[in-house]
C-alpha cells in the first residue's frame, strides 16, 4: 500500500509564507505511460503531448470546477490536433494526431505551424463552458500558456514543463493578490529567478520535496494538499451507440452487410466497441414498434 501511494502520480500544492505566491508541482508516470502507449507517437509529438498533459493537471488544480478542463490545440502543421483533459475527479486522458514523418528534433513551431490553443472549462453547474483562446506562439507549450495568462489578464503565472519516455513533469508559480504591490513584485522576481534554474532533469527525476528544497531553501515554502492523479477514459458503449446513430441507419446497415458488425475504437484508450446486427437493429428500432411487439405477446 505504502509503495503504491508513493508511486502513484500526484500533484503537490504549496505556498510561500514570505510571499503572496502559490505553486504546484506535478509528476506523471503511470498516467503518461498509459496515454503514450495508445499510439506509436514520434518522439517530438510525444514531447508536446506529455507537456500538455502535465500542464492540464497543473491548470485544472487552479480552477474550482465540477467537470473537466480541456486543452485543445488545432493547427495547420504536421500535428493537426493535440488534446488533453483533466477532470475534477483527477483523471487525465489525451491524444495527438499527426501526418507524415516527423523529425526527432522538430520544434514546436515546425510541428504546430499556424494554429491556436483553446482552454475550455466545462462545469456541470454552468450553462456555458468557459473558453479562452491563444494563438500558437512562443517556443514551448509552457510559453504559449504563459502568454494566455498574460493576455487574459489573469494572475501572473510562470510554468515549467518537461517530458521524457517515462515521465511528464511540471512546476507552476502563480501570484496571489497582495496589499503591498512593491514588495509583491520584488518577491515575484526573486522567487522566479530561483525557479528559473530548474532543469528538465530535476522536473522529471526529483520528488516534490527535494525539488522545492533545491530551488527554494532560502524561502519559506509550506506544503499544502496532495492530489493523486490517474489515467481514465470517459468513453462508454452508450456514447459509441450515439455515434453510430449519427452515422445513420443506411450507413450502419451498409457496414453490417460488408463486415457483419460495426466496430469503433476509442481514440483515447483504444477500447474497441463492437455492435452486431441485432445491436444495430436495436439502435434504429422505433420504440413504438417495440411496444407493439410486446403487446402481441400478451
Ligand atoms: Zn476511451
Amino acid at each position: 500500500m505504502q509503495d503504491d501511494a508513493i508511486q502513484a502520480d500526484h500533484l503537490q500544492r504549496f505556498i510561500f509564507d514570505n510571499a503572496a505566491i502559490r505553486g504546484e508541482w506535478v509528476q506523471l508516470k503511470k498516467t503518461w505511460q498509459t496515454v503514450k502507449v495508445q499510439r506509436e507517437y514520434p518522439p517530438a509529438v510525444a514531447g508536446l503531448l506529455g507537456e500538455m498533459l502535465a500542464a492540464a493537471a497543473l491548470l485544472a488544480e487552479t480552477v474550482k470546477m465540477s467537470g473537466r478542463l480541456v486543452l485543445q490545440c488545432r493547427s495547420d502543421g504536421p500535428v493537426s490536433l493535440l488534446m488533453v483533459e483533466c477532470t475534477s475527479e483527477h483523471t487525465l486522458r489525451g491524444l495527438a494526431n499527426w501526418d507524415g514523418d516527423i523529425a526527432e528534433d522538430a520544434t514546436m513551431q515546425e510541428l504546430l505551424g499556424e494554429g491556436n490553443l483553446a482552454i475550455t472549462i466545462e462545469n456541470i453547474d454552468a450553462k456555458q463552458p468557459y473558453q479562452g483562446i491563444v494563438n500558437v506562439q512562443g517556443e514551448t507549450i509552457a510559453e504559449m500558456l504563459e502568454m494566455y495568462f498574460a493576455q487574459s489578464e489573469q494572475l501572473q503565472t510562470h510554468i515549467w514543463l518537461a517530458t521524457d519516455e517515462q515521465t511528464a513533469g511540471g512546476l507552476m508559480l502563480q501570484q496571489l493578490p497582495d496589499q503591498d504591490p512593491e514588495q509583491h513584485d520584488e518577491n515575484w522576481t526573486r522567487i522566479n529567478v530561483l525557479a528559473e534554474t530548474v532543469t528538465h532533469e530535476e522536473l522529471l527525476k526529483l520528488d516534490a520535496v527535494s525539488l522545492l528544497y533545491r530551488l527554494f531553501h532560502e524561502e519559506m515554502v509550506r506544503l499544502l494538499s496532495t492530489t493523486v492523479l490517474e489515467f481514465s477514459c470517459t468513453c462508454s458503449r452508450q456514447r459509441v451507440a450515439d455515434t453510430i446513430k449519427l452515422l445513420g441507419r443506411q450507413e450502419a446497415e451498409d457496414i453490417i452487410a460488408e463486415r457483419g458488425f460495426v466496430e469503433l475504437a476509442c481514440e483515447f484508450c483504444n477500447t474497441h466497441y463492437q455492435f452486431d446486427p441485432v445491436d444495430v437493429a436495436g439502435l434504429f428500432s422505433d420504440p413504438l414498434n417495440i411496444q407493439n411487439d410486446s403487446d402481441t405477446l400478451h
